[in-house]
This record gives structure tokens, C-alpha cells and sequence, in this order.
């Protein structure tokens, strides 16, 4: 059945012919919201791996960890190629040359690695990364930058303990377009303060943008976070099932048509999740997703404000709203 938005499986169909799965990789890095460079305790919702691949384990090697995941992926969902996903922490914290090193190792660690995803903050790049990322684009190799963006208001990343702005987003965005990378902008919606129209603007500024792809996440409290310490204390309560719902569907109209949609539910680490704990039933929040589009006869980009834009330059697009 066609999804009322363009999911990412779609995606690798369509490019690859095939089954093809991340695998994650934790390689040992940190974050400058972490070691004191930008910040202490790291962004409130985030755990101590990093938001991550909890299931590797940091002291495997990048190769024995791809061999692991990939022969746990292929009898899971008998995916055939993989991609490289350095998903924990910051992964271009780190002088060029251990970069260099080690994406070097996990292009080469199996025969069916077609690729990298490396995750990152847009204030840890720089001309000098990802030139070197933009290094292992090949017609057989595909490279995907993902940039931690969250939200547009700077008000929200501060109260987040964020330690960026927004206009460091911008920059890592146009940069990373001139090496004409491909890229997944992470956003999480329900954030503290935010109203409907607060996230709306910042669908409206990733449609303006175009972006390749967006990973949608809802803010969710992971144990041993300030989050959870907040919704232990009777002061934050997550959003229930039914408005996430409709909160995503507004999000995913008001998104450019060809965006890809990396995730609309659940969380790789179901049991560190300390509230809301509906969001890991994922089939039947996509279900329900699925059916919101089609009782509203709508679908991903039919509220898009910039139809038939050219990925706008983004000083321009800074000044939109
Ligand atoms: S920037 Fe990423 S890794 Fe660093 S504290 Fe925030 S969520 Fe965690």
C-alpha cells in the first residue's frame, strides 16, 4: 500500500533495488554539550549514550561491530546491504585524521556496506569534515550527513540546554549542500514552549529549505535523564497517542512532498524508555497515522507552503518569518 508520505524504506527501495538497513555504530565519540567545550550534562533529553546504539558495545572495534550488527539485521529482516550509521554522540567530534581513520574502516569493514550515515551537531562541521565526509561519495557509495537541528527557536534549544542556535544550523546546511550531500534533519516535536504554530513555522522552514530528509522524533524522557528526573517530579507529562498523531500529520502536510520521512514512531531502545511508553507500539502508531491521512483525504506536502521552490538559499530563508 502507498503511504500518504514518502518513508524512507520507500526510499532505499527505489535507489538500491533492495533491502538495505543502517547498521549502528558507536565509535567512541563525545559531545562538546558534554566535555565542557560547549556544555555540561548534555541537552536535557539526552541519555547517557548519546542517544543511541545502545546494543553496540564502544569497545568493538568498527569492524567487529559491523560483522555483529550486520549478521543480527540479516536474520531480523533479511536485509542484504547496510549502511554505516555512526549514530552515538557527536560523530565529527574529533581531529580530521581519527575521522579519516575511522570512516576509512567501516567503508571497508564488509562487502555489503554500500555506504555512511554519520550523525552529528551542525556546529561540528566544518569545510575541512565534510569535505573529507563528501570524500566517499562514488556513483556505488551513498554518504547522508544527519544534523540534530530539533527545532528553529532558539528559545526552545536553550531551554533544552542545547549550547547551539539555530543560525549554526543554517550555516552547517549550506555548507553541506555545497558539497551536495545527502542529509536527514532530526526535529523533535512537543518540545517545551512550543505552540502548534511554533512547530508548524519549523515545517515551514524545513519545506522552504527542501531538505532531503527529516527523522521526526517525539520528546520522549530516556531513564537517567533530566527529562525523566522532570517527569518524575510531576513536572513535564508527555503528549498522548492521539494528539501525537494529529500534532504529526499537521507537521508532515506543511513538509515538501519529496522530503524523505526517516521516522514517524518509536525509539531503538524501547527498554530505557521511561515516558511516553505508547510510543514503542510503532506499527500501530503508523497505523494509525496512515488512517488520520485518509479520514482527512490529505497527505505529506499538501500544506506545503513552497511548492515548486528550488532549495532556497538560507539567508533567505532565515528572514521568511
Ligand atoms: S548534542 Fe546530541 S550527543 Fe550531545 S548532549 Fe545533545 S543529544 Fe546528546
Amino acid at each position: 500500500m502507498t503511504k500518504p508520505y514518502y518513508p524512507y524504506s520507500q526510499y532505499l527501495k527505489e535507489k538500491f533495488g533492495c533491502k538495505v538497513y543502517k547498521v549502528t555504530l558507536d565509535a567512541g565519540f563525545t559531545c562538546p554539550n558534554r566535555d565542557g567545550v560547549k556544555g555540561k550534562g548534555g541537552c536535557t533529553f539526552c541519555d547517557q549514550t548519546g542517544s543511541s546504539s545502545r546494543a553496540q558495545d564502544r569497545r568493538d572495534s568498527i569492524t567487529e561491530q559491523i560483522h555483529k550488527n550486520i549478521e543480527r539485521q540479516r536474520k531480523r529482516f533479511g536485509a542484504e546491504k547496510f549502511i554505516a550509521y555512526f549514530q552515538s554522540f557527536t560523530n565529527t567530534y574529533s581531529p580530521v585524521e581519527r575521522l579519516k581513520s575511522l570512516y576509512d574502516e567501516a567503508m571497508a569493514a564488509h562487502p555489503d556496506i554500500i555506504g555512511m550515515s554519520i550523525s552529528t551537531r551542525p556546529d561540528c562541521v566544518d569545510e575541512e569534515i565534510l569535505a573529507l565526509i563528501a570524500s566517499y561519495q562514488t556513483p556505488d557509495n551513498y554518504i547522508c550527513v544527519e544534523y540534530g537541528m530539533q527545532t528553529i527557536h532558539d528559545r526552545t534549544l536553550d531551554l533544552l540546554n542545547r549550547c547551539e542556535t539555530h543560525h549554526e544550523f543554517l550555516e552547517a546546511f549550506e555548507l553541506t549542500q555545497k558539497y551536495n550531500l545527502d542529509h536527514c534533519i532530526h526535529v523533535i516535536l512537543d518540545l517545551p514552549g512550543e505552540s502548534w504554530e511554533d512547530q508548524m513555522e519549523t515545517a515551514d522552514v524545513l519545506a522552504k529549505l527542501k531538505v532531503n530528509g527529516v527523522k521526526i522524533h517525539l520528546l520522549c524522557a530516556m531513564e537517567k535523564t533530566p527529562l525523566a528526573e522532570q517527569y518524575l517530579r510531576g513536572e513535564w507529562q508527555p503528549l498522548d497517542k492521539e494528539n501525537y498523531v494529529q500534532l504529526i500529520c499537521d507537521f508532515m502536510e506543511r513538509l515538501h512532498p519529496e522530503t524523505v520521512i526517516h521516522r514517524v514512531a518509536g525509539n531503538g531502545h524501547h527498554q530505557h524508555v521511561v515516558a511516553p511508553l505508547w510510543l514503542q507500539r510503532k506499527m500501530e502508531i503508523m497505523n494509525e497515522i496512515d488512517a488520520e491521512f485518509d479520514r482527512r483525504g490529505t497527505r505529506q506536502g499538501d500544506k506545503c507552503r513552497f511548492m515548486g521552490e528550488n532549495s532556497a538559499r538560507t539567508e533567505e530563508t532565515a528572514g521568511v518569518f
